[in-house]
């Protein structure tokens, strides 16, 4: 490849959704105009890709790009902000938090190249909603079957710790994505709390109704939505939950069992929102 630290648009990375002609928001006060203006979300993931709005994360990003860890020390890394992954109409979302700074910074795509993702997509995989049960590089085959992958934050983040005004950044690309996948979509799957947290909002700002007080988050909570649509917690797969078996893949399967049950149900009824 044509790129060494940090892939340049148009530099033929696999499944790069920019082009040269791509808007980037170049602060916090471009991300919502060209949040709502992209009219797709082949045109919305493109917008993100390129986005420098965040100081500190788009040093901390190409910075892990430019040193790399030793492991992969031979490979070019994305260093960019990471779009989303997976069917353009999606039945099922998956919000997590943010990429990691050695697997989808790496990668360019959302928990591939790290062992969370090693997790995540064997049990998509096991559910019917992945091809395959691993996730290694953005040109590994990988295809998901009705469903969309995406973070709330779509930099890399020292210590997978965004700010408060990082996630605040960021959100209008949520809530587009949000309103632009709602229309097709069943259930939510939410990993963790910091992802529970960053979503309520992002429906609110779309006009869903949510309930209140919104319900704490917990690993099988689940919520229900007007319009059939549920929005499911799961604890994250990160190595802190998986080592220690908080998390298993049972656990996992009961989550993605329930989400691929809602995506075979009917259409909801809502219309899409107005964001
Ligand atoms: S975190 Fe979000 S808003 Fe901030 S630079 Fe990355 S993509 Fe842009």
């Amino acid at each position: 490849m044509a790129f060494d630290n940090c892939a340049g648009v148009g530099a033929g990375w696999p499944g790069d959704p920019a082009t040269a002609d791509t808007p980037v928001a170049v602060d916090a006060a471009r991300v919502a105009p060209l949040a709502a203006g992209a009219g797709s979300l082949r045109e919305l993931d493109a917008r993100i890709s390129v986005c420098r709005a965040c100081p500190r994360l788009v040093e901390w990003r190409e910075r892990a790009a430019a040193t790399k860890r030793r492991a992969f020390a031979d490979e070019p890394y994305w260093g960019r902000p990471v779009p989303g992954f997976g069917d353009a109409q999606p039945r099922v979302l998956v919000l997590g938090l943010a990429p990691g700074a050695h697997g989808s910074n790496r990668t360019g795509r959302n928990f591939t190249g790290d062992r969370s993702g090693e997790w995540l997509f064997a049990a998509l995989h096991r559910c019917g909603l992945a091809s395959q049960p691993n996730a290694v590089a953005a040109d590994d085959g990988l295809t998901l079957r009705g469903t969309r992958i995406i973070a709330a934050v779509r930099c890399a983040p020292p210590e997978n710790k965004p700010t408060p005004v990082e996630r605040d950044a960021c959100r209008p690309w949520l809530i587009r994505d949000l309103a632009l996948a709602w229309p097709t979509t069943r259930a939510v799957v939410v990993l963790g709390g910091f992802a529970w947290a960053a979503l309520w909002p992002a429906l609110r700002a779309l006009g869903v109704a949510v309930p209140r007080p919104v319900p704490g988050f917990g690993h099988g909570v689940e919520v229900p939505l007007a319009g059939g649509r549920v929005v499911l917690g799961c604890y994250h797969p990160s190595q802190q939950n998986t080592f220690t078996g908080r998390l298993t893949p049972a656990m996992l399967d009961d989550i993605f069992g329930r989400a691929a049950a809602s995506a075979a149900s009917p259409a909801p009824s809502s219309t899409m929102p107005s964001a």
